[in-house]
């Protein structure tokens, strides 16, 4: 990992090398912390974040929904990340931020009311999740023995550490497998989500996602319908199987940190013609037009860092 000078914590910015935290920080141990993942990208005019409003507020929300207190405003939070940014004096073209809400040192025990709660926020040059190769000509995937989060009993629509305990055992066992990703479905056996994406695929020229019954409301996922739509390409939101996904024309995931990667094979087999296809193509290049500043209709979803 790319290190960076600072790291926000508590109000304060702190070498990156001091920011540390107890043992027994309770969030450690019983595995309840919101979280987020943001992209700041290089644009020709610096450093600007993506959707850092949208990211702030699932952040502020995510907190609500586990029952944790957040000291500070979704105002605050986004002056943090910002001041994070210019402070840093970042280089390259890619930025990830990793802001965090979590329960501190000074209570144990299962009921979490007793602790201090934490904010942290880091921010390190971080390049293509899925690797840039994967960009270009899509990535191997395999449909995970795992089941995602039921929603009896886990909170789907928070983005919190807990439920990346499922992701890491089924990316685990895709990378494993040999596969670069795994895909989850819901107790049902329909589509939910990636391991950390959202995935569409295009069947006669029309793109379908699943609905967020069981998965994260992902702001990738979104900002894709939304381009899609604004290219006159129809959008169905539905249910989805494994075997759909086999006879599609083309599928890729989306997410912050993997952006828009095509995927080229699922469970052996091969997805249309094994490579980045033609509307996956058109929005992937839309997305980083987006993200990268050059398209004026979307320069609203951009926080530049002055
Ligand atoms: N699902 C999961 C489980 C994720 O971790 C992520 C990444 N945050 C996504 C979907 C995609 O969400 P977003 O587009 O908001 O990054």
């Amino acid at each position: 990992m790319k290190e960076a000078q600072y790291i926000w914590m508590d109000g304060a910015f702190v070498a990156w090398n001091d920011a540390k935290v107890h043992i027994l920080t309770h969030t450690l141990h019983y595995g309840n912390a919101a979280f987020e993942g943001t992209r700041a990208y290089k644009t020709n005019k610096g450093l600007a974040i993506f959707r850092l409003q949208d990211h702030t507020k699932r952040l502020l929300n995510s907190a609500k929904i586990v029952a944790i207190d957040c000291p500070y405003t979704q105002e605050q939070l986004q002056r943090a990340q910002i001041e994070l940014l210019q402070k840093n004096h970042f280089e390259g073209d890619s930025v990830y931020i990793r802001p965090i809400i979590y329960l501190g040192y000074g209570a144990m025990g299962v009921y979490h009311k007793n602790s201090p709660v934490n904010v942290a926020i880091a921010a390190w040059e971080w390049g293509a999740y899925l690797g840039e190769d994967g960009l270009q000509k899509g990535i191997r995937i395999k449909t995970s023995s795992f089941a995602r989060n039921s929603v009896k009993s886990s909170f789907g629509k928070a983005k919190i550490s807990a439920n990346y305990l499922n992701s890491q055992m089924a990316k685990y066992e895709a990378v494993s497998c040999g596969f670069e990703e795994a895909l989850l479905l819901d107790e049902n056996g329909f589509v939910a989500e990636g391991s950390g994406e959202c995935l569409f695929i295009v069947r006669s020229n029309k793109l379908i996602t699943p609905p967020h019954d069981n998965s994260l409301e992902s702001i990738t996922q979104a900002t894709v319908i939304e381009i899609a739509r604004n290219m006159g390409i129809d959008v169905e939101e539905r249910r989805i199987t494994r075997d759909e996904i086999y006879v599609s024309d083309e599928a890729f995931f989306t997410g912050t940190a993997a952006e828009i990667t095509p995927i080229r094979e699922l469970d052996f087999r091969v997805i249309g013609n094994g490579c980045r296809g033609e509307i996956t193509t058109k929005i992937q290049n839309a997305y980083f037009d987006i993200v990268l500043g050059k398209d004026k209709e979307f320069s609203h979803y951009l926080t530049y860092i002055f």
